[in-house]
């Protein structure tokens, strides 16, 4: 394969009709995909999906917008069709233990829904903090990297991440979708994180953590169905991962080819995808 787009959700309802048409176009361009789960049956499904499709790949976890109390409002879209009140760490480890599933997550911290009041709001972020701990326990547990989503929070998850680092957890993985500023990015390059890059660099300015980054440190991801570059008039899908790629090496300066060739290595040696 020549490129992996290392965060789609194939997985979710948006793709319930076409997956398989879809796959079969990303398979023709050399594209493997990793689904990424966000509750137990969006895990569940990406599980089956790798099982049963050839370059396809699962992630399993729980999105912190996906947790029982933390009230998110109607817009959030199908990601509130399941809320859990904790993470059944036992269910998780059996979908983690499919030889075609190479990452925990996406799990991590949001406050774009937070309450108000301050008590509130720490009994929320303790809530997440915790649910993150034990998936990246069953990180550490199962070898595999852990496909962080961060929203409003990055200064609490490096902390979190310090610290588990301090007590000598040794927590591999990527902080998907990031919109967060260059210090922020450096610190997670210090913490051995990679960092992943999709159509939000479109809406946003990341230019300068872009041109910063190493190397050895970018993967590209679609987060389809959403953030569909412009230009493309409904769903987003993993063909669209080029424009994505395309734009980075504008900013970076450098070719297209070369920007997709050591990503999708970065990618494989990431997820341990051969
Ligand atoms: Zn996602």
């Amino acid at each position: 394969m020549e490129i992996i787009d290392t965060h789609a959700h194939l997985n979710f309802t948006a793709f319930a009709k076409d997956y398989k048409q879809v796959l079969e176009k990303c398979r023709s361009l050399g594209i493997a995909v990793i689904n990424v789960g966000t509750n137990y049956p969006t895990s569940q499904k990406a599980v089956e999906m790798a099982e049963t499709e050839n370059n396809v790949y699962a992630a399993i976890g729980l999105h912190a917008l996906n947790i029982g109390q933390s009230e998110p409002s109607a817009d959030i879209g199908e990601l509130k069709d399941c809320l859990e009140r904790d993470f059944d760490y036992a269910l998780y480890e059996k979908l983690g233990r499919s030889k075609k599933a190479v990452a925990i997550g996406e799990a991590g911290l949001d406050y774009y829904y937070k309450p108000k009041t301050k008590t509130k709001f720490e009994v929320f972020k303790n809530q997440q903090l915790g649910i993150l701990k034990k998936q990246t326990d069953l990180a550490c547990e199962l070898d595999l990297p852990v496909i962080f989503h961060v929203r409003m929070a990055h200064e609490d998850l490096i902390e979190f991440l310090e610290k588990e680092k301090n007590s000598g957890k040794d927590i591999r993985g990527v902080i998907h979708c990031f919109t967060g500023t260059l210090n922020q990015a450096k610190a997670y390059l210090d913490l051995g994180l990679y960092i992943g890059l999709n159509g939000i660099i479109f809406k946003i300015d990341l230019n300068e953590v872009i041109l910063n980054l190493p190397k050895d440190r970018i993967v590209f991801e679609t987060d389809c169905p959403y953030l569909a570059p412009p230009g493309i008039s409904g769903r987003n899908e993993p063909s669209n991962i080029e424009f994505v790629i395309e734009r980075a090496a504008r900013i970076r300066k450098e070719q297209a080819a070369e920007v997709k060739r050591y990503s999708t290595e970065n990618a494989k040696k990431l997820f341990s995808i051969m």
